[in-house]
């Protein structure tokens, strides 16, 4: 509205979009490619869906961890992948990190979507970059031994797997369990009750954190339109409507927290959004070899 320019929205799902817009290749329509996790903007990156764009606006908002360093695509939002634990059977005191979920003291407990989900090959792409490949695969390996039951369902699925009491300790993102926050189902009310948030990593590494972002898209038709959409989008009304819609943290450190999200102040670990991008092929590797479904 304030500029004039007219935002023609085309939603989906993240893969399917992004075979589209491969698909179309130079005769797509699309100026601006919004997507979540690093993985996957690496894989729009690697399928040569961007283009390098200048822009201070966004290389002085954007962190430079969740930018991509030839500026093709920026971070938009960013989401944590915690830990949620039965309140009546853990003691927050003992857990501490990603890595201790691998210890043989969790066996039988451990709730985890599968490996063929983005938001897993990330996190272990932020245990190679810390660890390397051996101590991943360690890890990988460990984390199966304890799995509560063979990988099923969504991160909001892991929640709810710890309050029916299938295991004790679930990963997931951050904004499954605010979603369950402000949901007025007495049963998602229930969940929350009965589950507790915490965030790992607190005293070594950082906490994992991944982002919703989005670049030009290669041969844009409205190239400098485009990069004024992205400029707008890491401005502070923009970002606090983001945060608000999507319960993710704003990248830009003058926006607003959602309400749903105050108190939540912690640790971030520091891996560039690339770094774990490029790691995504090693990680679908090691998870394999790890047999984690
Ligand atoms: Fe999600």
């Amino acid at each position: 509205e304030e500029t004039g320019i007219e935002v023609n929205v085309v939603d989906g799902k993240g893969d399917a979009l992004l075979e589209r817009i491969k698909a179309e290749g130079e005769r797509s329509p699309a100026d601006v490619f919004i997507t979540v996790d690093a993985g996957r903007l690496w894989a729009a990156e690697e399928a040569g869906v961007f283009q390098p764009i200048e822009s201070e606006i966004l290389t002085e908002t954007v962190p430079e961890e969740f930018r991509h360093p030839e500026n093709l695509w920026f971070g938009l939002s960013k989401r944590a992948r915690v830990l949620f634990y039965a309140k009546d059977r853990v003691d927050p005191e003992d857990l501490a990190t990603y890595e201790d979920l691998a210890d043989p003291q969790w066996e039988g407990e451990i709730l985890i979507r599968s490996s063929s989900n983005v938001y897993n090959q990330s996190l272990l792409g932020m245990i190679i970059a810390e660890h390397g490949e051996e101590a991943a695969a360690e890890w990988a390996e460990g984390m199966v031994a304890n799995f509560a039951r063979t990988p099923q369902s969504n991160d909001t699925g892991q929640i709810r797997a710890v309050a029916a009491g299938l295991g004790d300790v679930a990963v997931a993102n951050h904004y499954y369990y605010a979603r369950l926050v402000l949901s007025d189902d007495p049963d998602d009310q229930q969940v929350v009750e009965e589950v507790g948030i915490f965030f790992p990593n607190q005293e070594t590494t950082g906490t994992h954190v991944n982002i919703s972002g989005g670049g030009v898209v290669q041969g844009a038709p409205n190239r400098e339109e485009a990069i004024r959409f992205l400029e707008f989008l890491v401005s502070p009304e923009a970002q606090a409507i983001l945060a608000e819609g999507n319960a993710e943290f704003p990248v830009n450190e003058d926006a607003p927290l959602p309400e749903v999200l105050e108190g939540y102040e912690f640790k971030e670990n520091t891996t560039p959004a690339s770094t774990i991008g490029e790691n995504n092929p090693k990680a679908i590797r090691i998870f394999d070899r790890a047999d984690w479904r």
